[in-house]
């Protein structure tokens, strides 16, 4: 039991510390926690980025003791396609939901250029969900399942040369966005003094591209030591394999050659231990942190200054979340107004087109309407003309053809008369 009888101040805090006259119990808060998260269960993310064959599925298998079990991919994709698999995992009492996400097709494609963006858009996509949650009225954070990207294990192949560009592209897209931990996949391939240079080559590359690959913490005393010797060894030169081979008299996970064999869990042929130790052994809840505290929050507020909202005011006052939804209200009302009256100008300056356009149409019309009926009307007169002329010349013809009549009977009437004298002429003369 403590019982302090110096005044001591806290950081930047008005408050000091009081001696305690018995057992209170908040001692026991500790390990409250540790109950309370055993209980609740822990949920860890890995993301393997490499290309088809380095490795990825075998050395997760390798480092958690099992074989995970998940459909094999197709390589025929034209792109990079991400694979998730999420698996509950106990050990002693301890319950992990452990995701397992693979980078299916990568490095496959002869243009290789937007290889990352589905990486990126992936991890992306995780911090957004989870940040709609919290946004949310109704949260349920403490059941959420968080699925975003606590350590991405980047497989570099073991050429013995320098990075490809495409790793030195990929990991710069990545850098601020998720925990890097890069490693030398198959490093069996690769004689010891090229691996020397191999990591030297790699780390200047990094170092000299800007590439940000995450550190070990060695501000915790109780690790700053081992994290601080680990941070030297980067990137791990790993080996994968689950097949166990009687070594001596002990069954150890190794690759047999015809020329001998490969031990994964011996320090002296390859870091496989280094990296299960740091990885799961010792930084597990640091990469969770550093997760939680960096790269998300990174994201979280680039997203909510993209969405309008700021601490501080121009005045340097604090910003009032109430103040921003009201002005971003506001300045989305005013867009939209703007836009309605756009889009009104635009309707009755189409209204007035078309008006002027069927005008047009209707003039045009008139005027052949027009056309027409003089054309018709000439036309008719013309045809009435032409039918008094031949009426004249009908009634002409009528008058004629009366007279001629006239004319013939009375010369018949003229030459029946005479044939009657003739007649009578005859009759006397006999
Ligand atoms: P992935 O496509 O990256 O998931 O690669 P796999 O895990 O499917 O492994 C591809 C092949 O490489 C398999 O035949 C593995 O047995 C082999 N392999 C995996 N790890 C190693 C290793 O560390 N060294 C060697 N030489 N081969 C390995």
């Amino acid at each position: 039991m403590l019982f302090s009888p110096e005044r001591t101040r806290w950081p930047g805090e008005g408050c000091r510390t009081v001696p305690l006259s018995g057992h209170v119990g908040f001692d026991s808060l500790p390990d409250q926690l540790v109950n309370k998260s055993v209980n609740h269960g822990f949920c860890f993310n890995i993301l393997c980025v490499g290309e088809t064959g380095l490795g990825k599925s075998t050395l997760m298998d390798t480092l958690f003791n099992t074989k995970f079990e998940g459909d094999p991919a197709s390589h025929s994709q034209p792109g990079v396609q991400l694979k998730s698999n999420t698996y509950d995992l106990q050990e002693s009492n301890v319950n992990l939901k452990l995701t397992i996400v693979s980078t299916v097709g990568f490095g496959d494609q002869i243009n290789k250029e937007d290889s990352y963006k589905p990486i990126v858009e992936f991890i992306d996509a995780q911090f957004e969900a989870y940040l709609q949650e919290e946004l949310k009225i109704k949260r349920v954070l403490h059941n959420y399942h968080d699925t975003r990207i606590h350590a991405c294990l980047y497989f570099i192949a073991p050429t013995g040369h320098s990075l490809k560009s495409l790793d030195l592209v990929t990991m710069k897209k990545l850098d601020s966005k998720v925990n890097i931990i890069p490693i030398i996949a198959k490093s069996d391939a690769i004689s010891k003094s090229e691996l020397t240079k191999f990591k030297i080559k790699i780390t200047s590359e990094l170092v000299s591209n800007g590439v940000q690959i995450y550190q070990f913490p060695t501000d915790d005393e109780s690790v700053a030591e081992i994290n601080g010797t680990m941070n030297a060894h980067l990137p791990f030169a790993v080996i994968g394999s689950t097949e166990e081979l009687k070594i001596g008299n002990k069954m150890m996970k190794a690759r047999q050659y015809p020329w001998g064999t490969v031990q994964v869990e011996n320090e002296t042929h390859c870091d496989f231990v280094k990296l299960r130790e740091m990885l799961i052994r010792v930084n597990m809840e640091d990469l969770r942190e550093q997760t939680h505290t960096r790269h998300y929050e990174l994201y979280r507020r680039c997203k909510l200054e993209e969405m309008g909202f700021k601490d501080t005011d121009p005045d340097s006052k604090p910003f009032s979340l109430q103040e921003t939804y009201e002005a971003k209200r506001n300045e989305f009302l005013g867009e939209l107004q703007k836009k309605e009256e756009a889009m009104r100008q635009m309707f009755v300056q189409r209204v007035k087109e078309k008006e002027a356009e069927l005008k047009e149409a209707e003039k045009e019309l008139h005027e052949k309407f027009d056309r027409l009926k003089k054309l018709h009307q000439d036309e008719k007169k013309k045809l009435e003309d032409k039918k008094k002329s031949l009426d004249d010349e009908v009634n002409a013809f009528k008058q004629r053809k009366t007279a001629a009549e006239l004319l013939q009977s009375q010369a018949q009437q003229a030459g029946g008369s005479q044939t009657l004298k003739r007649d009578k002429e005859r009759k006397n003369f006999f």
